[in-house]
């Protein structure tokens, strides 16, 4: 499932091409994605708008437009895709639109923008600017930003008795984690996934706050992490599952002492890590 370091990848991209785009036509393949919003104002929304920027909340990309914003949260096998005949075609693109490809926006310059979904969980919606408000009122801080800090995240902990795994997957108090980067920075921090995050040391909690940053920054840097479906707009894969410590390693030795990587459901998940690194 994409997570912050695969939408801002695809949110780098976008910014790099979509600005100044006009949407000129919508062809909206799959009107069930679009949850709980009519056609009519989706299409409004969007129809002759001009692009600005491109911008990410959490794991929710948003196309920023003169007016509101088109929403995209990829679920678990989102993909957009960026295609214009001046931009030589990527490799192994799937001829698209295909039978997953449920919304088409048309461009002008002879661009279009594409959002492909095999299984279906992600949405997409136009935003307008309080249905914005409404959307990330619970959201937590972005945990890239200065408004993520140690001394507030261990206060959000604070006679907790779910599990560390389970807030670090609650989006209200950090946004744009999810199973993967869970999984690595508490492997990084040598914390173990189950014990509650009511019982973590301030030591410890500081030094989960900083593996957080540089997991997430360090995906970033390498495009993301491609063990499923994940692609960028341009059809790369990410490089971040070449340095996965824990993550989809269990039976494997620890890079770090040798030990068995172990794999069990915690937090409705399943979860990787080391029982000699992780206390
Ligand atoms: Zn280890």
């Amino acid at each position: 499932m994409p997570e912050l370091p695969e939408v801002e990848t695809i949110r780098l991209i976008l910014e790099k091409y979509l600005p100044g785009h006009r949407i000129e036509a919508i062809h909206l393949k799959r009107p069930k994605m679009l949850r709980g919003q009519s056609q009519r104002l989706f299409r409004a929304g969007l129809k002759q708008h001009e692009i600005k920027s491109a911008d990410r909340r959490g794991k929710f990309l948003l196309i920023r437009l003169d007016e509101g914003a088109l929403l995209i949260h990829l679920g678990m096998t989102g993909q957009v895709f960026y295609l214009t005949s001046g931009l030589s075609g990527p490799e192994n693109l799937p001829r698209l639109p295909d039978k997953h490809t449920h919304l088409i926006l048309e461009l002008n310059d002879d661009a279009r923008l594409y959002f492909r979904d095999i299984r279906m969980f992600g949405r997409f919606a136009y935003l307008g600017e309080d249905d914005e408000k409404a959307l990330f009122k619970k959201l937590g801080p972005e945990p890239l930003s200065a408004q993520f800090t140690a001394a507030k995240l261990h206060l959000s902990f604070k006679n907790r008795t779910a599990s560390i795994k389970a807030l670090l997957l609650n989006q209200t108090l950090v946004a744009g984690l999810g199973n993967i980067y869970a999984d690595e920075a508490l492997f990084r921090a040598g914390i173990l996934p189950k014990i509650p995050a009511g019982k973590l040391t301030f030591e410890q909690t500081k030094k989960l706050h900083r593996s957080i940053r540089k997991v997430l920054k360090e995906a970033v840097y390498r495009g993301g992490t491609s063990i499923s479906d994940y692609v960028d707009p341009r059809h790369r894969k990410g490089t971040f599952q070449l340095l996965l410590g824990v993550y989809g390693r269990e039976g494997k030795p620890c890079l770090k002492c040798g030990t068995s990587i172990k794999k069990d459901v915690v937090a409705q998940r399943g979860t990787h890590w080391c029982p000699q690194c992780q206390k």
